[in-house]
């Protein structure tokens, strides 16, 4: 019987079988296809019951790590461009094995004085790598989805609480309608959290004008003077997933002073502008917001699941957060209990990978990864415009490609087939990783830039491998027509 307290000292070879796998994997997986051939159906191979017995924790382990490099997508690698995802820092990495022997609950301080002094501090020198005022404090999420929800509570709970109405206590209902003001690049995650928040889908309003999203800055202020005072939330979109543009902060953050609302910043990658002054007119603004969120998972390149979200402290309602019982130690300036100001309960102490990649590379040394993606960023642009069967869809403000394949003899109608087409080659060719999405009505290319370890030569990849793909999904087209 392999009860873990009689078989304590397999530990030592379980940590160093998970050791040898991991950096057997990291030295290869830049070169590997991102998805393996073959990977989606060897996972099978993970038996779908459970055993009675167990095979004890070397078994185990090597069992894991062998199927998990055989079938793990090389989303951390260097040529994964799709949706927005980062990579892990060295730095970050080893932190993070730390965090899980050392596993803090980073609930109350009492639980965990280290893992709270360490949210703190990376709280604090996040806040300082942003160069948001010192007025706003903050609390570290799973991610950009869930720094948007807790920044948004705040926001409603302030609206109630100017309505006289506590929304914790007392439930939406209570509240009534509460208008949320955005352009059309409004992130599907923010209008979740509205979602899960009691606000609701349908509050919503994405005062656009264009069909990329673009806001209509007159329109927001015709809204806001039409509610006369009564309180709103303005959401400003700072990188839009698709061609990574920005709303106009500083203008809404105006209007937000000016008729007394609540704005929010979503910079989940978009805030990383601020820190080169190549980009930081960009995010200009985010500094005078009521709150800003921000992912680490993306461009800080720590590994999931991080988020953090900011909220200037003297607005900053926790009522909703507020967990009253018995055996709970309340929350206090000096010595937070974070349950008080998060969703969860116990948390896992996230804040060890931001705390050692800030500390092993500083501010110049992710100020550095930032502008060397805008530099490729610009040299990808500069390839596709250069590809006579390419046309780029969009401006390329900070990290995002947009453009599509427009092969010269096409009809704009079989436009948005044959660029599917071309995504599902790309995906199962796997070289370079980059998926489709729509913008602007038009089917598109939207990679992103965001992997510490990505270069020139992963970049002129992904051009060369979609003109490559292009030509045989032309010629098929060709073959099929007879
Ligand atoms: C990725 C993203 C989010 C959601 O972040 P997760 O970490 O995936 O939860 C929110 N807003 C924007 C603009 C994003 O790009």
């Amino acid at each position: 019987m392999a009860d873990p307290r009689d078989r304590i000292d397999e530990l030592g070879e379980a940590l160093e079988l998970a050791d040898r796998a991991a950096r057997d994997y990291l030295r290869d997986f830049a070169d590997d296809p991102v998805q393996p051939a073959g990977s989606v159906e060897r996972l099978d191979a993970f038996a779908p019951s459970l055993p009675e017995d167990g095979k004890g924790a070397p078994a185990a382990v090597a069992e894991l790590a062998r199927l998990g490099i055989e079938s793990a997508t090389r989303s951390s690698g260097p040529r994964f461009f799709h949706f927005v995802i980062g990579g892990t820092t060295p730095a970050a990495l080893a932190a993070d094995w730390l965090t899980s022997a050392l596993d803090q609950n980073v609930g109350l301080w009492v639980a965990s004085p280290l893992g709270t002094r360490l949210e703190m501090v990376a709280i604090e020198w996040l806040r300082e790598l942003f160069e948001l005022p010192p007025a706003f404090g903050g609390v570290l999420t799973s991610g950009g989805t869930m720094a948007n929800f807790v920044a948004l509570s705040a926001a409603r709970d302030w609206c109630g609480q100017r309505r006289g109405v506590r929304v914790g206590d007392r439930g939406m209902a209570a509240l009534g309608d509460l208008p949320v003001l955005t352009s059309g690049h409004i992130h599907a995650s923010a209008v979740k959290s509205l979602a899960l928040l009691g606000v609701g889908r349908d509050s919503v309003r994405r005062l656009s004008g264009d069909e990329s999203g673009t806001l209509d800055l007159g329109a927001l202020e015709r809204e806001l003077v039409a509610l006369e005072g009564r309180p709103a939330i303005i959401v400003a979109n700072a990188g839009e997933v698709n061609s990574g543009a920005f709303d106009p902060i500083d203008a809404m953050a105006d209007l937000a002073e000016r008729h007394g609302a609540w704005l929010h910043v979503d910079g989940a990658f978009g805030l990383f502008a601020r820190l080169s002054p190549r980009s930081a007119h960009l995010a200009a603004g985010a500094e005078r917001a009521s709150s800003v969120s921000a992912d680490g998972h993306k461009w800080l390149n720590v590994p999931h699941d991080v988020g953090f979200a900011f909220i200037r402290r003297p607005d900053w309602v926790t009522d909703s957060y507020a967990e009253a019982s018995a055996y709970l130690t309340a929350d206090d300036e000096a010595h937070p209990s974070f349950t008080h100001r998060a969703p969860e309960g116990s948390r896992r102490a996230r804040a060890l990978v931001v705390w050692a990649t800030l500390a092993a590379y500083g501010r110049r040394g992710h100020r550095a990864v930032v502008e060397r993606h805008l530099e490729l960023a610009q040299r990808l642009a500069r390839r596709i415009d250069a590809e006579p069967h390419f046309e780029r869809l969009a401006e390329v403000p900070l990290n995002i490609v947009c453009f599509r394949w427009h092969p010269p003899d096409a009809e704009e109608d079989a436009l948005d087939d044959l660029n599917r087409r071309l995504g599902a080659e790309l995906l199962a060719d796997g070289r370079v990783f980059a998926g489709t999405t729509v913008f602007a009505g038009k089917v598109a290319f939207r990679p992103a830039l965001v992997n510490w370890r990505t270069g020139e030569r992963d970049v002129d990849m992904l051009v060369d491998v979609l003109v490559e793909l292009a030509e045989r999904v032309s010629a098929d087209a060709a073959t099929a027509r007879g």
